[in-house]
């Protein structure tokens, strides 16, 4: 069968549908398609901020981002701040509320909320939704574009890339946009797995297993500080992870430094003190009780170890001067060595997309070939935990939409 449509949207997740919606209601008359390749729309937003969907931020800016689109996307969060993509949301049925970090979720806390008024919206302004699509090619046809599916061809005036990116395939991440941007004559820079487990070489992380402490990371290539952060990290058998750590992740190079204070709240003069108190009150106990009452009992071995004193048999009381000096040093100022990140599996966001030098961030519309847009993760691109990617997702969705 042929069809022809005004638009296609390729992609029915956060910034697909989010485009869908806009473009049928600047102009209702026009025929809005969806072609999703899941059973149906919005698996991976179901699936957002532990099922709660963490939709946008009170602290939406470009530097909570990174991307070759981070300068332009100043451009779209001027258009759709945390306040007016609420509005609009609110104005689809969706009441919503804040946490104590800003961070926006349904009031209801269920992601489905916001998938539901999405979907009924689509229905209600008569966008066609196609899921179960198989696409074959995309090609440019005249001044539009032809989409083969496993049995249609669909023809298309405007073409909008909304397919997302390679992270959480099992969701639907793929690589795909890759393939029909680059056909399409686009600049694009390779996905790379983001806001993921940071894989680390160090000798004291299997001990460690499975433990979640509060501490500040700084992240260093060489002596530079690349960013710091504070939050809970969870040590597995070959990662960091934890919110904290996705957030460096980033930015994180195979060969960084990432010092992990393990007591970020006291200083390393106010540990030393301590330190000297505790070899008195525990002299007669083994040295891997001299932080008895401060770090976990694991974490205080690995600092031991890491510090030179390998042996526990010894008595606190034995400990010297020096050895104390460099134990509390590094209890703030741990060092694991980055080996690279986890794959996009464990990934909740990827680096990589159409190159922001070639997309109008007034519009989204790419500057390559003309009729064809671009949003959300298919774009250059990402930004931390805390509602930033889904708020791009909608905003460059809701432009691209409006702009058709
Ligand atoms: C576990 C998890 C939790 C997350 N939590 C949050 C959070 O709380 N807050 C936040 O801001 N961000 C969160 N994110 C990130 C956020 O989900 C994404 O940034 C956002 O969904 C991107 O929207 P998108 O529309 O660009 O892509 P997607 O939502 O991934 O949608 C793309 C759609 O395109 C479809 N598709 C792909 N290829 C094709 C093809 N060839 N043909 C047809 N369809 C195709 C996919 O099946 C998918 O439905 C989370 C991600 C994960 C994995």
């Amino acid at each position: 069968m042929k069809k022809h449509y005004d638009i296609i949207i390729i992609g029915g997740g956060a910034s697909g549908m989010m485009c869908a919606v806009a473009a049928k209601r600047k102009d209702p008359s026009r025929s809005v398609a969806i072609l999703e390749k899941n059973d149906r729309l919005g698996k991976k937003l179901l699936s957002t901020g532990n099922g709660r969907c963490n939709l946008t931020n009170e602290k939406i800016g470009a530097e909570k981002y990174a991307g070759s689109f981070v300068m332009q996307s100043k451009a779209v969060f001027d258009r759709y701040g945390a306040d007016r993509l609420l509005k609009y949301f609110e104005d689809l049925g969706l009441l919503t509320s804040k946490d104590s970090e800003g961070r926006y979720y349904p009031i209801c806390r269920q992601a489905t909320a916001v998938l539901d008024v999405l979907r009924f919206t689509l229905e209600r302004v008569g966008a066609e939704v196609i899921c179960n699509a198989q696409i074959r090619s995309v090609k440019k046809s005249g001044d539009g574009f032809s989409v083969r599916l496993a049995e249609d061809e669909l023809y298309a005036d405007k073409l909008v890339i909304a397919c997302g990116s390679k992270a959480a395939p099992k969701l639907g991440g793929t690589s795909s946009c890759a393939d029909y941007l680059k056909n399409l004559g686009h600049r694009f820079v390779p996905f790379s797995p983001a806001l993921c487990p940071v894989i680390v070489n160090s000798r004291v992380l299997r001990s460690l297993k499975g433990i979640r402490a509060a501490c500040e990371l700084t992240l260093m290539n060489g002596c530079k500080i690349l960013k710091k952060e504070r939050g809970e990290v969870q040590f597995t058998d070959d990662a960091l992870s934890g919110i904290c750590v996705f957030n460096l992740s980033l930015f994180a190079q195979k060969g960084n430094i990432i010092s992990v204070d393990l007591l970020p709240d006291i200083s390393n003069d106010e540990l030393l003190n301590k330190l000297n108190n505790n070899r008195q009150l525990f002299s007669e106990k083994t040295t891997d009780n001299i932080f008895t009452g401060i770090l976990q009992k694991r974490l205080a071995q690995a600092v031991l170890k890491e510090s030179g004193i390998t042996g526990f048999s010894d008595l606190c009381s034995n400990l010297t001067d020096e050895e104390l000096k460099n134990i509390a040093y590094t209890a703030n100022a741990m060092c694991f060595t980055v080996a690279g990140k986890a794959g996009f599996d464990r990934a909740q966001a990827a680096l990589g997309g159409a190159h922001g030098s070639m997309i109008n961030e007034n519009t989204m519309q790419s500057k390559a070939c003309d009729n064809l847009y671009i949003c959300g993760e298919a774009v250059d691109i990402c930004g931390e935990c805390g509602g930033y990617n889904l708020h791009f997702a909608f905003a460059s969705g809701l432009i691209a939409g409006e702009s058709i």
